[in-house]
Protein backbone atom coordinates (compact mmCIF):
# COMPACT_ATOMS: atom_id res chain seq x y z
CA UNK A 1 0.00 0.00 0.00
CA UNK A 2 1.17 3.53 -1.10
CA UNK A 3 0.73 6.87 1.02
CA UNK A 4 1.67 10.31 0.76
CA UNK A 5 2.10 12.66 3.95
CA UNK A 6 0.22 15.67 4.64
CA UNK A 7 0.58 18.29 6.71
CA UNK A 8 -1.57 21.39 7.99
CA UNK A 9 0.10 24.19 9.14
CA UNK A 10 -2.21 26.80 10.93
CA UNK A 11 -2.19 29.56 12.96
CA UNK A 12 -3.23 27.53 16.34
CA UNK A 13 -2.56 24.02 14.99
CA UNK A 14 -0.39 21.70 13.10
CA UNK A 15 -2.13 18.51 11.64
CA UNK A 16 0.42 15.99 10.14
CA UNK A 17 -1.55 12.70 8.43
CA UNK A 18 -0.86 9.80 6.46
CA UNK A 19 -3.51 9.69 3.49
CA UNK A 20 -3.96 6.95 0.66
CA UNK A 21 -4.58 7.24 -2.92
CA UNK A 22 -8.57 7.43 -2.65
CA UNK A 23 -8.14 10.42 0.25
CA UNK A 24 -8.75 8.52 3.13
CA UNK A 25 -6.97 9.65 6.59
CA UNK A 26 -5.10 6.41 7.94
CA UNK A 27 -3.22 7.88 11.00
CA UNK A 28 -2.89 11.60 12.61
CA UNK A 29 -0.99 13.40 14.72
CA UNK A 30 -2.21 16.73 15.82
CA UNK A 31 -0.11 19.95 17.95
CA UNK A 32 -0.85 22.99 18.31
CA UNK A 33 1.43 25.57 16.65
CA UNK A 34 2.18 27.75 19.29
CA UNK A 35 3.27 30.42 17.06
CA UNK A 36 4.37 32.79 19.43
CA UNK A 37 7.38 30.82 20.00
CA UNK A 38 9.04 31.18 16.54
CA UNK A 39 9.29 29.73 12.74
CA UNK A 40 12.22 27.30 14.55
CA UNK A 41 9.45 25.59 16.96
CA UNK A 42 7.05 25.50 14.19
CA UNK A 43 9.23 23.68 11.71
CA UNK A 44 10.42 21.57 13.99
CA UNK A 45 7.15 20.41 15.26
CA UNK A 46 6.07 19.55 11.55
CA UNK A 47 9.45 17.65 11.01
CA UNK A 48 8.60 15.75 14.50
CA UNK A 49 4.96 15.41 13.45
CA UNK A 50 6.25 13.60 9.97
CA UNK A 51 8.67 11.79 12.02
CA UNK A 52 6.19 10.31 14.26
CA UNK A 53 3.48 9.50 11.44
CA UNK A 54 6.43 7.80 9.61
CA UNK A 55 6.95 5.78 12.39
CA UNK A 56 3.52 4.15 12.55
CA UNK A 57 2.96 2.93 9.42
CA UNK A 58 3.30 -0.64 8.54
CA UNK A 59 7.29 -1.49 7.32
CA UNK A 60 6.28 -2.61 4.19
CA UNK A 61 4.12 0.97 3.55
CA UNK A 62 5.00 2.84 0.51
CA UNK A 63 5.67 6.79 0.72
CA UNK A 64 5.39 8.67 -2.31
CA UNK A 65 6.34 11.95 -0.70
CA UNK A 66 4.83 14.69 1.56
CA UNK A 67 2.95 17.18 0.88
CA UNK A 68 2.40 20.60 2.80
CA UNK A 69 -0.49 23.44 3.00
CA UNK A 70 0.88 26.52 5.02
CA UNK A 71 -1.22 29.45 6.10
CA UNK A 72 0.27 32.56 4.29
CA UNK A 73 1.70 33.28 0.73
CA UNK A 74 3.91 30.57 -0.73
CA UNK A 75 5.59 30.53 -3.55
CA UNK A 76 5.19 26.88 -4.80
CA UNK A 77 7.76 26.50 -7.21
CA UNK A 78 10.40 27.30 -4.22
CA UNK A 79 7.94 25.80 -1.44
CA UNK A 80 8.62 28.56 0.57
CA UNK A 81 6.93 31.14 2.56
CA UNK A 82 6.88 34.82 0.46
CA UNK A 83 5.02 35.89 2.97
CA UNK A 84 3.11 35.15 6.67
CA UNK A 85 1.50 37.86 8.86
CA UNK A 86 0.54 37.84 12.78
CA UNK A 87 -1.02 34.08 12.65
CA UNK A 88 2.67 32.72 12.19
CA UNK A 89 5.37 35.44 13.13
CA UNK A 90 8.40 35.24 11.63
CA UNK A 91 7.45 32.29 9.17
CA UNK A 92 8.34 34.57 5.90
CA UNK A 93 11.11 33.06 4.12
CA UNK A 94 10.91 29.72 5.56
CA UNK A 95 12.39 27.22 2.90
CA UNK A 96 9.72 24.95 3.90
CA UNK A 97 10.69 22.32 0.88
CA UNK A 98 14.27 22.12 1.21
CA UNK A 99 14.08 21.60 5.22
CA UNK A 100 11.60 18.45 4.76
CA UNK A 101 13.71 17.10 1.75
CA UNK A 102 16.56 17.08 3.67
CA UNK A 103 15.16 15.47 6.09
CA UNK A 104 13.13 12.53 5.07
CA UNK A 105 14.74 12.03 1.49
CA UNK A 106 11.10 12.43 -0.09
CA UNK A 107 9.92 14.44 -2.76
CA UNK A 108 8.12 17.33 -1.23
CA UNK A 109 5.52 20.22 -2.26
CA UNK A 110 4.39 23.35 -0.71
CA UNK A 111 1.09 25.42 -0.91
CA UNK A 112 -1.04 28.06 0.74
CA UNK A 113 -3.73 26.34 2.53
CA UNK A 114 -6.74 27.22 0.44
CA UNK A 115 -4.83 26.24 -2.35
CA UNK A 116 -4.51 22.77 -0.88
CA UNK A 117 -8.26 22.52 -0.03
CA UNK A 118 -9.12 23.15 -3.60
CA UNK A 119 -6.86 20.11 -4.59
CA UNK A 120 -9.02 17.97 -1.89
CA UNK A 121 -11.97 19.32 -3.69
CA UNK A 122 -10.57 18.52 -6.98
CA UNK A 123 -9.32 14.88 -6.81
CA UNK A 124 -12.29 13.98 -4.01
CA UNK A 125 -14.53 16.85 -3.63
CA UNK A 126 -16.81 18.99 -5.13
CA UNK A 127 -14.62 19.85 -7.93
CA UNK A 128 -14.21 16.52 -9.30
CA UNK A 129 -14.55 16.40 -13.31
CA UNK A 130 -14.32 20.53 -13.36
CA UNK A 131 -11.75 22.01 -14.82
CA UNK A 132 -12.73 25.84 -14.12
CA UNK A 133 -13.81 26.54 -10.70
CA UNK A 134 -13.38 29.11 -7.60
CA UNK A 135 -13.23 27.58 -3.99
CA UNK A 136 -13.87 30.36 -0.99
CA UNK A 137 -12.74 29.70 2.37
CA UNK A 138 -14.72 31.66 4.97
CA UNK A 139 -13.38 31.48 8.33
CA UNK A 140 -11.84 34.68 10.30
CA UNK A 141 -11.26 35.89 7.18
CA UNK A 142 -11.96 34.84 3.57
CA UNK A 143 -9.36 32.68 1.13
CA UNK A 144 -10.21 31.83 -2.65
CA UNK A 145 -8.16 29.60 -4.45
CA UNK A 146 -8.61 29.75 -8.23
CA UNK A 147 -8.55 26.37 -10.52
CA UNK A 148 -8.32 26.97 -14.18
CA UNK A 149 -7.58 24.51 -17.09
CA UNK A 150 -7.51 21.71 -13.93
CA UNK A 151 -4.40 23.92 -12.52
CA UNK A 152 -4.29 26.37 -9.57
CA UNK A 153 -3.96 29.46 -10.55
CA UNK A 154 -1.18 31.28 -9.04
CA UNK A 155 -0.28 34.76 -10.30
CA UNK A 156 2.80 36.12 -10.25
CA UNK A 157 4.01 35.30 -6.79
CA UNK A 158 1.56 32.82 -5.57
CA UNK A 159 -0.73 35.50 -3.65
CA UNK A 160 -3.71 34.87 -6.65
CA UNK A 161 -7.14 33.80 -5.54
CA UNK A 162 -7.08 36.39 -2.35
CA UNK A 163 -11.21 36.58 -3.15
CA UNK A 164 -11.23 38.33 0.79
CA UNK A 165 -9.84 41.66 -0.42
CA UNK A 166 -11.87 41.91 -3.18
CA UNK A 167 -13.87 45.42 -2.64
CA UNK A 168 -18.02 45.34 -2.76
CA UNK A 169 -17.69 49.32 -1.24
CA UNK A 170 -14.94 52.20 -2.63
CA UNK A 171 -16.41 54.24 0.15
CA UNK A 172 -16.62 51.10 2.75
CA UNK A 173 -14.78 50.72 5.93
CA UNK A 174 -10.82 51.13 4.98
CA UNK A 175 -9.13 46.76 5.41
CA UNK A 176 -6.10 47.02 7.30
CA UNK A 177 -4.63 43.93 5.71
CA UNK A 178 -4.60 45.31 2.41
CA UNK A 179 -5.53 48.95 2.59
CA UNK A 180 -8.59 49.02 0.15
CA UNK A 181 -11.86 50.48 1.34
CA UNK A 182 -14.87 47.68 1.70
CA UNK A 183 -13.14 44.32 0.82
CA UNK A 184 -16.11 41.99 1.62
CA UNK A 185 -13.96 40.05 4.52
CA UNK A 186 -14.40 43.53 6.55
CA UNK A 187 -18.76 42.05 6.31
CA UNK A 188 -18.78 38.96 5.17
CA UNK A 189 -15.94 36.61 7.01
CA UNK A 190 -16.36 35.59 10.19
CA UNK A 191 -14.37 38.55 11.74
CA UNK A 192 -16.59 40.82 9.27
CA UNK A 193 -19.88 39.77 10.69
CA UNK A 194 -19.39 40.02 14.42
CA UNK A 195 -18.09 43.76 13.12
CA UNK A 196 -21.70 44.24 11.80
CA UNK A 197 -23.24 42.61 15.06
CA UNK A 198 -21.31 45.03 17.07
CA UNK A 199 -22.56 47.86 14.87
CA UNK A 200 -25.70 46.88 15.01
CA UNK A 201 -26.07 46.26 19.13
CA UNK A 202 -24.29 49.90 19.12
CA UNK A 203 -27.36 51.86 16.88
CA UNK A 204 -30.59 49.71 18.43
CA UNK A 205 -32.93 50.55 20.91
CA UNK A 206 -33.21 47.06 21.90
CA UNK A 207 -30.20 44.95 22.26
CA UNK A 208 -30.53 41.48 20.35
CA UNK A 209 -30.73 38.12 22.32
CA UNK A 210 -27.27 36.95 20.59
CA UNK A 211 -23.80 37.94 21.07
CA UNK A 212 -21.71 39.47 18.21
CA UNK A 213 -20.10 36.42 16.92
CA UNK A 214 -20.37 34.83 13.57
CA UNK A 215 -22.24 31.63 14.21
CA UNK A 216 -24.45 33.24 17.06
CA UNK A 217 -25.93 35.39 14.69
CA UNK A 218 -26.34 33.03 12.17
CA UNK A 219 -28.25 30.63 14.29
CA UNK A 220 -30.19 33.66 15.16
CA UNK A 221 -30.86 33.93 11.67
CA UNK A 222 -31.71 30.29 10.62
CA UNK A 223 -34.43 30.80 13.82
CA UNK A 224 -36.02 34.05 12.41
CA UNK A 225 -34.33 36.25 14.16
CA UNK A 226 -34.86 39.93 12.69
CA UNK A 227 -32.02 41.54 13.67
CA UNK A 228 -29.83 38.60 13.15
CA UNK A 229 -31.65 39.04 9.60
CA UNK A 230 -30.13 42.42 9.01
CA UNK A 231 -26.73 41.15 9.51
CA UNK A 232 -26.90 38.33 7.33
CA UNK A 233 -28.51 40.12 4.75
CA UNK A 234 -25.57 42.69 4.30
CA UNK A 235 -22.91 39.53 4.78
CA UNK A 236 -24.19 37.35 1.79
CA UNK A 237 -25.46 40.47 -0.89
CA UNK A 238 -21.29 41.73 0.03
CA UNK A 239 -20.38 37.86 -0.74
CA UNK A 240 -22.87 37.49 -3.45
CA UNK A 241 -21.21 40.91 -4.86
CA UNK A 242 -17.48 39.82 -4.70
CA UNK A 243 -18.58 36.15 -6.08
CA UNK A 244 -20.45 37.78 -8.90
CA UNK A 245 -17.32 39.91 -10.26
CA UNK A 246 -15.61 36.77 -10.18
CA UNK A 247 -17.97 34.92 -12.05
CA UNK A 248 -18.00 37.63 -14.77
CA UNK A 249 -14.30 37.89 -14.65
CA UNK A 250 -13.28 34.51 -15.30
CA UNK A 251 -16.87 32.49 -16.46
CA UNK A 252 -16.36 29.47 -14.12
CA UNK A 253 -18.15 26.18 -13.90
CA UNK A 254 -19.10 26.07 -10.12
CA UNK A 255 -17.98 28.22 -6.91
CA UNK A 256 -17.31 25.83 -4.15
CA UNK A 257 -18.10 27.40 -0.82
CA UNK A 258 -16.47 26.09 2.97
CA UNK A 259 -15.61 26.58 6.87
CA UNK A 260 -17.50 29.09 8.99
CA UNK A 261 -21.44 30.60 8.46
CA UNK A 262 -21.51 28.02 5.59
CA UNK A 263 -21.42 25.18 8.04
CA UNK A 264 -24.83 26.45 9.25
CA UNK A 265 -26.61 24.73 6.41
CA UNK A 266 -28.32 25.15 3.08
CA UNK A 267 -30.24 27.94 3.65
CA UNK A 268 -26.93 29.98 3.84
CA UNK A 269 -25.87 28.62 0.64
CA UNK A 270 -29.74 28.49 -0.68
CA UNK A 271 -29.99 33.04 -0.13
CA UNK A 272 -25.87 32.98 -1.20
CA UNK A 273 -26.77 31.20 -4.31
CA UNK A 274 -30.37 33.49 -4.89
CA UNK A 275 -28.35 36.65 -4.60
CA UNK A 276 -25.57 35.49 -6.93
CA UNK A 277 -27.68 34.58 -9.70
CA UNK A 278 -29.94 38.42 -9.60
CA UNK A 279 -26.02 39.44 -9.75
CA UNK A 280 -25.14 38.45 -12.95
CA UNK A 281 -25.82 38.37 -16.61
CA UNK A 282 -27.78 35.22 -18.04
CA UNK A 283 -24.62 34.25 -19.76
CA UNK A 284 -22.08 32.88 -17.39
CA UNK A 285 -25.36 32.38 -14.78
CA UNK A 286 -25.91 29.82 -16.77
CA UNK A 287 -22.75 28.30 -16.53
CA UNK A 288 -22.11 28.20 -13.12
CA UNK A 289 -23.34 26.26 -10.31
CA UNK A 290 -22.44 27.11 -6.57
CA UNK A 291 -21.90 24.12 -4.56
CA UNK A 292 -20.68 23.25 -0.90
CA UNK A 293 -17.72 22.13 0.43
CA UNK A 294 -17.74 18.34 0.34
CA UNK A 295 -14.34 17.28 2.20
CA UNK A 296 -14.90 18.73 5.49
CA UNK A 297 -12.60 19.21 8.27
CA UNK A 298 -9.82 17.02 7.09
CA UNK A 299 -9.88 18.95 3.75
CA UNK A 300 -6.17 20.91 4.36
CA UNK A 301 -4.47 17.44 5.87
CA UNK A 302 -6.01 15.42 2.92
CA UNK A 303 -5.78 18.29 0.08
CA UNK A 304 -1.83 18.71 1.43
CA UNK A 305 -0.87 15.04 0.74
CA UNK A 306 -3.09 15.15 -2.49
CA UNK A 307 -0.50 17.34 -4.13
CA UNK A 308 1.91 14.26 -3.98
CA UNK A 309 -0.25 11.79 -6.28
CA UNK A 310 -1.25 15.55 -8.53
CA UNK A 311 1.97 16.64 -9.25
CA UNK A 312 4.29 13.77 -9.34
CA UNK A 313 1.95 12.18 -11.62
CA UNK A 314 3.67 14.96 -14.33
CA UNK A 315 1.48 18.15 -13.47
ZN1 LIG B 1 -8.48 44.14 2.15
Amino acid sequence: MEYAIGADIGGTKIQVAAVDREGCVICRHLVPTEAHLGPGQVMEKVLTGVELTLSRLPGDAGIAGIGIGSAGQIDFASGTVAFAGDQLPGWTGTSIKSRVEERFGLPAYVDNDVNVVAVAEQLYGAGRGLDSFLCVALGTGIGGAIVEAGRIVRGAQGCAGELGHVSVDFNGPRCDNCGNNGCVELYASGSGIARLGRELIAESAEPPVWRPDSREIAQAWLRGDPQAARVMDVAIRALAAAIAGYIHMCNPQAVIVGGGVSETGPSFLEALDREVRVRTSPSVRSAYRLLPAYVGNDAGVIGAAAQVWLYSDGQ
